[in-house]
């Protein structure tokens, strides 16, 4: 696995660029949601700032279940989900949602299940967006029971051994790599939705840090298409792959 360092333009981090740009929406753009009427005004804002360029989207508005959908060709639409996939040209782009719900319901082998007819799995790059970090990402003991085959994606607190803390990230990485990507092939980036900060500010909305319900818009665009694939989150984590 590499560990990248992230490129701030205005208001956006750009976490990957090469040749698929992905990139998350800094506190400074403002909160991103679907019924929020500022979404449009601040895609613009960010259009102009040459973050990213788009002119058609599809937005999925996260809702913890494992439903994952094709993005047809020049459709421009809102959807309900956890899971996307887009084809364009010979390029192929998938984003997963992955809260502990999510990913405890299976949804990272539905979605490799899913493309397995049309894309080689081993010619696949990942790139995790990590979410809150394990030092911040306290977890229940109904949450440690579904995860039983990643006994090593927990640790005590440094302070309190009461607590548990869990690696949503290093989970989403070991299921990957299971599913057959190469290790090689697994980029993420070291940030925390929860304690990351950027000129003395936090850099993203956490409703574990802050209790904050906004929302910072993650997305993705291939090479030579113009559409942009994005959704939002708070502290849960998001899972790219593409080729
Ligand atoms: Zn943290």
């Amino acid at each position: 696995m590499k560990v990248k360092k992230p490129v701030l333009l205005k208001n956006v981090l750009i976490m990957h660029d090469n040749p698929v740009k992905i990139g998350i929406t800094t506190r400074d753009a403002g909160n991103f949601r679907m019924s929020d009427k500022n979404f449009w005004i601040n895609m613009f804002n960010i259009s102009n700032h040459r973050a990213i360029q788009s002119g058609k989207f599809n937005f999925m508005k996260p809702e913890h279940e494992t439903r994952i959908r094709s993005i047809k060709e020049n459709n421009i639409d809102h959807f309900s989900g956890d899971g996307l996939f887009y084809k364009h040209q010979d390029r192929f782009v998938a984003m997963i949602h992955c809260s502990h719900i999510t990913i405890s319901k299976g949804i990272i082998f539905k979605t490799f299940n899913n493309i397995k007819s049309f894309v080689s799995i081993d010619k696949l790059n990942a790139f995790i967006y990590p979410g809150i970090c394990q030092d911040c990402y306290e977890v229940r003991e109904d949450v440690i029971q579904k995860f039983q085959d990643h006994s090593k994606c927990f640790k005590n607190h440094k302070s309190d051994s009461s607590k548990k803390m869990m690696d949503i990230a290093k989970i989403i990485h070991e299921q990957v790599f299971k599913s057959g990507i190469h290790d090689k092939n697994i980029n993420t980036i070291k940030t925390c939705s929860a304690h990351t900060v950027i000129s003395y500010t936090p850099a993203f909305y956490s409703w574990r840090a802050r209790k904050e319900t906004s929302r910072n818009l993650i997305f993705v665009k291939l090479p030579n298409s113009e559409k942009l694939l994005c959704s939002n989150t708070g502290d849960c984590p998001y899972l790219f792959l593409y080729k």
